[in-house]
């Protein structure tokens, strides 16, 4: 990666006897989609927080091109931040919602009416301009909240779960919008999710909290085919973990060995390895691992089979393409580079 925008270097932040960050040090690129993403009280708001401002850390540094921001109050800081929820003026038309720091920054007549007009435009808002924001519906609000944090063209923008207020339908149209506009103003946007699809289908890379500290960052795709910890797996999508310990190079387990592509683990050592649903195949016979639908759930575009392979082992597998019934008898392949293998206590 080139410079970085944004850096944060060994964030800390103590609240009582609660630490908030512990140590979190991240890097975000001139126009990147970055996510935070963890579960509820990770420190995700906190480091939104540290980075806009609103917060200062207890040590550590948060930098924009390489300049420190320690002392610098929010007003100055080159980033806006958009609230969950949205604060925006009741009484002010959308117009001059979007206008509002424009105006502040006392910007020419003529400079705020262009720079409106084209957000308004970007986020489909022009047939809006005059209406109060209490006429409007949730997703107009949200993409007003949008063009009005947009509006000053801060380098940095960050976005407390953006779409936390929209219903299911709504955020998936909204992530395209969402996506297209940071495309389009090139601005670098860090997103706080709790959702991990969110996360997935949003960012460019995402980092995974966890009580105060960075679990991984990586792509969307690595965090999800390569997770690097045991947490990660479980917290990004759906995933078996099949327990076991490591012999030249497999796995041995309670249904069988599966062999490993690569195995760094000490021979004898206990370990767990992460395999997702649609990672494990399965077929009515051939060779692999035996095993016996107990249920199976439809998902829509897969039906997901819970298969027994060993008295106190059942794993989760998806099926694409044929149907099974409950009481079939199954074979599973699990190849040896699918999913992640883990150290005991990783
Ligand atoms: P959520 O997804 O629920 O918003 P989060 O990951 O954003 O959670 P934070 O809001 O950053 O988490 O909170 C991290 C921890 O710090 C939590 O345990 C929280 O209770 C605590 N905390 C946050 N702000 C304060 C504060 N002002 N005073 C005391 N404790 C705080």
């Amino acid at each position: 990666m080139s410079a970085p925008l944004l850096s944060v270097v060994e964030a800390r932040k103590r609240y009582g006897a609660v630490s908030a960050l512990d140590g979190v040090s991240l890097d975000v690129a001139a126009g990147e989609f970055f996510a935070l993403l963890g579960p509820s009280g990770c420190g995700k708001t906190t480091l939104m927080r540290c980075i806009a401002g609103f917060e200062t850390p207890d040590s550590g540094r948060v930098t924009l091109n390489g300049a420190d921001l320690s002392g610098v109050p929010p007003y100055r800081r080159p980033v806006n931040m958009m609230f969950q929820s949205y604060a925006l003026f009741p009484h002010l038309n959308v117009f001059e919602n979007v206008a509002f720091g424009l105006r502040r920054k006392g910007e020419a007549r003529d400079a705020i009416q262009s720079r409106v007009a084209e957000l308004l435009e970007m986020t489909q808002l022009s047939a809006f301009a005059t209406r109060r924001v209490n006429e409007l519906s949730g997703g107009q609000r949200q993409r007003v909240a949008l063009a009005r944090a947009l509006a000053p063209r801060p380098a940095l923008l960050l976005l407390d779960e953006p779409l936390g207020a929209l219903d299911r339908k709504l955020r998936e149209e909204t992530q395209f919008q969402l996506k297209e506009i940071q495309r389009k103003t090139r601005t670098s946007f860090v997103i706080v999710t709790h959702d991990q699809d969110e996360a997935l289908a949003l960012a460019d890379r995402i980092a995974v909290m966890r009580a105060g500290r960075v679990e991984q960052i990586a792509s969307p795709v690595d965090i999800y085919e390569r997770p690097a910890t045991r947490f990660v797996a479980d917290f990004v999508g759906e995933t078996n973990f099949i327990a076991g310990r490591v012999r030249e190079g497999a796995l041995e387990t309670a249904f069988g060995l599966l062999p490993r592509a690569v195995c760094d683990l000490p021979d004898g050592a206990r370990a767990t390895l992460s395999v997702r649903p649609e990672r494990i195949g399965v077929s009515r016979a051939g060779g692999g691992i035996a095993g016996r639908v107990e249920d199976f759930v439809f998902r829509g575009e897969y039906t997901l089979l819970r298969v027994r392979v060993a008295p106190d082992v059942a794993l989760r597998v998806g099926s694409y393409d044929e149907r099974f019934s409950i009481g079939d008898d199954v074979r599973l392949t699990i190849a040896p580079d699918a999913g992640a293998l883990f150290a005991e206590g990783a």
